[in-house]
């Protein structure tokens, strides 16, 4: 089988009835890299910037940050790369960065919450971005973003870099598109006043579906308690997917439930034409998407989404099965 995704590499994912579905990666460290271009992703989907921080003994100085993003931009050889601003905080504590304990850490003080009540932060990480970035594209998202205002005042903070740039005589990148993750499930209610402010949204499977349940994301015990494949989880993709498609905003979903064929195949019917997963799931998504029928499969999931069931993965198992 691994012969055969390796064959794959430079297949494009088109499925049968010809939906083109982007596979794009998650990726952290330079190690992630190679991977890009081994698995024949289309590009890093999700780059976790928190990592380069994690790693680190002392905070990243602006110069290291720059350093390590252009690296990062040089080895993708022009695919897009979509940074994510730092999510620390919750399960990912900087020692060096002074915080109190917290009950539930995951519901706490990070992401973008820490990058707006310490804005340096977040402003050096910006510099950092767009000094790596002058003159080629980049693509920038928002961690853990629970409310639009949070949107905005990252985005001003970004605007008032640009804008240090041209005084200081530097290039900007030549494209900039900035998103907002969705892991938030209050955020799905406002799409229609963050959609217009963003260049695309990206769900975070991971955290959203923690919240969505309320079990926690690393705890055995509650983990496998809930089902992604559930209706109430796919009708809420639903709503969101209906939501961009009327705003004209692409939308990807990141997270781990996306590097799984049969949950892959689920949101390909749901309509995501892009998904960012682990690197070794490349291959495996790829061929199952090259066996989908997307529209065969949405019109099975018809009113499925609203019925009471507690989940709908044996009916999807069974469809997968019978269709090879
Ligand atoms: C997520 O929450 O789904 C996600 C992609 O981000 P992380 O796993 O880094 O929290
Ligand atoms: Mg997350």
């Amino acid at each position: 089988r691994q012969a055969q995704f390796r064959k794959l590499r430079d297949t494009p994912a088109v499925t049968k009835d010809g939906e083109r579905v982007a596979l794009n990666i998650n990726a952290g460290l330079m190690v992630d890299l190679p991977h890009l271009h081994e698995a024949g992703a289309d590009g890093i989907g999700l780059f976790r910037t928190e990592l380069q921080f994690l790693v680190a003994s002392a905070m990243p100085r602006l110069s290291e940050q720059r350093a390590f993003y252009s690296q990062v931009l040089d080895q993708a050889k022009g695919k897009p790369v979509t940074f994510r601003t730092l999510d620390v905080g919750g399960d990912k504590v900087l020692p060096y960065l002074a915080h109190d304990k917290e009950e539930n850490p995951a519901l706490g003080w990070r992401a973008i919450r820490i990058a707006l009540d310490r804005p340096a932060l977040l402003r050096y990480q910006f510099r950092a971005l767009l000094q790596a970035a002058s003159g080629r594209h980049l693509r920038l998202m928002f961690p853990m973003v629970a409310e639009v205002s949070e949107f905005e005042a990252a985005r001003a903070m970004l605007d008032r870099e640009l804008t240090r740039l041209d005084k200081v005589g530097q290039a900007r990148p030549a494209s900039l598109e900035v998103g907002s993750m969705l892991e938030v499930p209050s955020l799905a209610w406002q799409l229609d006043a963050l959609l217009p402010m963003v260049d695309f949204i990206s769900i975070g499977s991971n955290d959203l579906l923690q919240f969505f349940f309320a079990s926690d994301r690393g705890n055995t015990r509650v983990g496998d308690r809930y089902d992604l494949l559930s209706p109430a989880v796919l009708s809420f993709f639903r709503h969101v997917v209906a939501r961009c498609r009327a705003h004209d905003v692409p939308i990807s979903l990141c997270g781990e439930m996306a590097g799984r064929p049969l949950e892959a195949m689920t949101l390909v019917a749901l309509g995501f034409r892009k998904l960012s997963i682990p690197p070794a799931a490349v291959g495996p998504v790829k061929a199952m998407i090259l066996e989908l029928d997307a529209a065969d499969l949405s019109a099975f999931l018809g009113d499925k989404l609203d019925r009471p069931d507690r989940t709908l993965r044996p009916l999807l198992t069974d469809y997968a099965r019978e269709r090879g």
